[in-house]
């Protein structure tokens, strides 16, 4: 069966990826599970203990971009990464690329969720329910052993920026995002979440191709 790296330490985006991908008969696999066969990386364990390679291109796309090219030719697999965040149309698309350290606060993830959420908030205090459009966006690449860019997709989820946090499920800013169904992303159950989320919708627009790109002997 092929084999694609999944850039990812997170084991949840692993399996999420992981069971969208089987179906095609292609087999996912961790950073923990692929030597490091390139680069200045040689000798370590696995990829999962390189330094991860740092993301600063200013869009999705292309954060997404620098980690598959670098872990697959740290590697020598094909490598599927993805970058994501939250846009803000009242914000001009912020935090956009920036989500993860919107509040500048460092410490354990949820104590920089809760600061990045009261930051988002005080940003959109007085601006109405009409203005406060939002969406979760999930840019995938796919490269090849050598480090070419042999596919790319992007998905969303879309909604408005509650008021106030609501749910107890998920990460990050689930507990703002209200869906058109009236529940936030956190008050999704995990299993729905995955199914619909913005991850889950790029995965399926590249499956296809991936799967048709990894059958093929040049990839
Ligand atoms: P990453 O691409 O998983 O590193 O996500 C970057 C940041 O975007 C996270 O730290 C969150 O702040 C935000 N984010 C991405 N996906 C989600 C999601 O599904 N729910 C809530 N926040 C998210």
């Amino acid at each position: 069966m092929p084999e694609v790296l999944v850039a990812t330490s997170n084991p949840h985006k692993l399996d999420e990826i992981r069971a969208i991908l089987a179906p095609l008969g292609v087999r996912a696999i961790g950073l923990s599970e692929a030597p490091v066969t390139g680069g200045t990386g040689v000798g370590s364990r696995s990829a999962a203990d390189l330094p991860e390679p740092i993301e600063d291109a200013d869009s999705f796309a292309g954060n997404a971009e620098i980690k598959a090219v670098a872990y697959a030719r740290l590697t020598g697999r094909p490598c599927l990464a993805d970058d994501s965040g939250l846009e803000v149309d009242a914000l001009g698309g912020a935090p956009g690329v920036r989500s993860a350290r919107y509040a500048g606060v460092d410490g354990p993830r949820d104590v920089r969720d809760a600061a990045n959420n009261d930051r988002l908030l005080r940003e959109l205090a007085g601006v109405p329910r009409a203005r406060r459009g939002a969406r979760f966006v999930c840019c995938m690449c796919l490269a090849s052993p050598a480090g070419a860019v042999l596919a790319t997709s992007r998905g969303e989820m879309a909604g408005v920026i509650a008021d106030a946090p609501r749910g107890a499920n998920g990460f990050g800013y689930d507990p703002l995002l209200e869906l058109p169904d009236g529940r936030t992303s956190a008050e999704l159950p995990p299993d729905e979440k995955n199914r619909v989320s913005h991850r889950a919708a790029a995965t399926r627009a590249i499956a296809p191709e991936l799967a048709r790109l990894l059958r093929e002997p040049a990839a």
